[in-house]
């Protein structure tokens, strides 16, 4: 079996999974006044600690969640809320063309159901959005705006966004602003304090955590309104029991990338860069989608991105499978029709390029003989996908 999806979700790192045994062994809630609550108390207590050092955080910044898309909603709709309760002016979200759906989503919602008026920043055609343009949309009605989200780098075509200059430009008009930097944790150095964001959201799965823990590292300054009510844990914005052993979980597995993080990104961009060098060597008409500078400032040291022009991203997916290869493709399926990637399309690429697309994610476990087998299963792949849509449209 060839993994190369890990940027759908990585292997849990052996410190991870000791950390998560260790705790799944011990009873005891956080809140709980007693001996073995104080106990999982000091676990969260460290874990948020580990966290922050991590992704250059204060431990009081760090807000513990159920998932990445948890966090992207608290940040989206709470900012959103609070910054239009102390002034209703502000209805205008910002965001790029190519968020996560865990982002548009809430986003979207917002739009509908409250009153916001949603502005997207175009990108180019390597998914990069402009700096000015957010100059542009902010001087054009500062007052107006509730809050700007770009994400960190991209899911789909790994391209890393400037988000320094975004956060800068947002925030001389004193407007929070979020980044999704759940895919670029674990492969890109992430300095919350550095980048001088608002509220940035990571998630455990992505970089040798456990699934279902999230974390939004959330500035003293902004307090957004809460989406869950309850016993009001995490500085009362996200109430709810935490899980102890999935806390403790994924800050082993933070620690451990923050400790060696140039030589992880170097094994990556080590594989990727051999996906790079020799899908074109059977497939020459393959493009790679994203940016074609493969520093880890300009794409994610993990992501290949290809169109192939003439096949089904979905038949490519399965017959890849069938081999043993597995990868994904950007396409959400809607009412059993595959719809094409959002992401491709704000790239200018038509439909039938959007289509025929497949990611390639590699991992701290991808090896040499991974890249073997995929180029060795990929040319009588290619030539099934083709026949396959021939006769589809014949
Ligand atoms: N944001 C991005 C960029 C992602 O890639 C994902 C997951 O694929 C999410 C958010 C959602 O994270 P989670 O799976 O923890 O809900």
């Amino acid at each position: 079996m060839v993994y190369f999806d890990h940027a759908a979700t990585t292997p849990m790192l052996p410190e991870a999974v000791a950390a998560m045994t260790r705790e799944l062994g011990h009873v005891g809630n956080a809140s709980s006044l007693h001996a073995s609550g104080r106990r999982a108390r000091r676990v969260v207590e460290e874990s948020r600690e580990a966290v922050a050092s991590a992704f250059g955080a204060r431990p009081s910044e760090v807000v513990f969640t159920a998932s990445g898309t948890e966090a992207d909603n608290l940040a989206v709709k709470g900012l959103f809320w609070s910054r239009r309760a102390a002034d209703p002016r502000r209805r205008r979200v910002v965001v790029s063309a190519i968020e996560h759906h865990a982002l548009l989503e809430p986003v979207l919602w917002l739009a509908a159901h409250e009153d916001a008026e949603v502005v997207e920043l175009g990108v180019d055609s390597l998914g990069r959005v402009d700096p000015a343009e957010l100059e542009a949309v902010l001087d054009e009605d500062p007052q107006g705006v509730a809050l700007v989200s770009v994400m960190w780098a991209n899911n789909e075509i790994g391209t890393v966004q400037p988000v320094s200059a975004l956060a800068a430009i947002t925030s001389a008009h004193d407007i929070p602003f979020h980044t999704d930097a759940v895919q670029a944790a674990g492969q890109l150095p992430i300095d919350f304090a550095g980048v001088g964001a608002t509220a940035l959201t990571l998630s455990g799965h992505k970089f040798g955590g456990p699934p279902a823990v999230g974390v939004l590292l959330l500035s003293r300054e902004a307090s957004p309104v809460p989406v869950l009510h309850g016993g009001g844990q995490e500085r009362e914005v996200r109430s709810g029991t935490l899980d102890v052993p999935g806390v403790a979980a994924m800050a082993a597995a933070a620690a451990a990338v923050a400790a060696d993080l140039p030589e992880r990104q170097r094994h990556l961009a080590q594989v990727r860069d051999d996906v790079v060098a020799r899908v074109p060597e059977v497939a020459p008409d393959a493009v790679l989608n994203g940016d074609p500078l493969l520093e880890p400032e300009h794409r994610l040291p993990a992501n290949a991105h290809y169109s192939f022009p003439g096949c089904e991203g979905d038949d490519l997916l399965m017959l890849l499978d069938a081999q043993g290869i597995e990868c994904s493709t950007g396409s959400a399926c809607s009412a059993g029709v595959a719809q094409p990637s959002h992401v491709l399309l704000a790239l200018g690429a038509d439909t039938d390029v959007a289509r025929s697309s497949l990611r390639f994610s590699v991992g701290l476990t991808s090896t040499k003989s991974d890249v073997d087998a995929l180029v060795e299963a990929l040319p009588a792949a290619l030539l099934r996908a083709r026949e396959a849509r021939g006769r589809a449209r014949s």
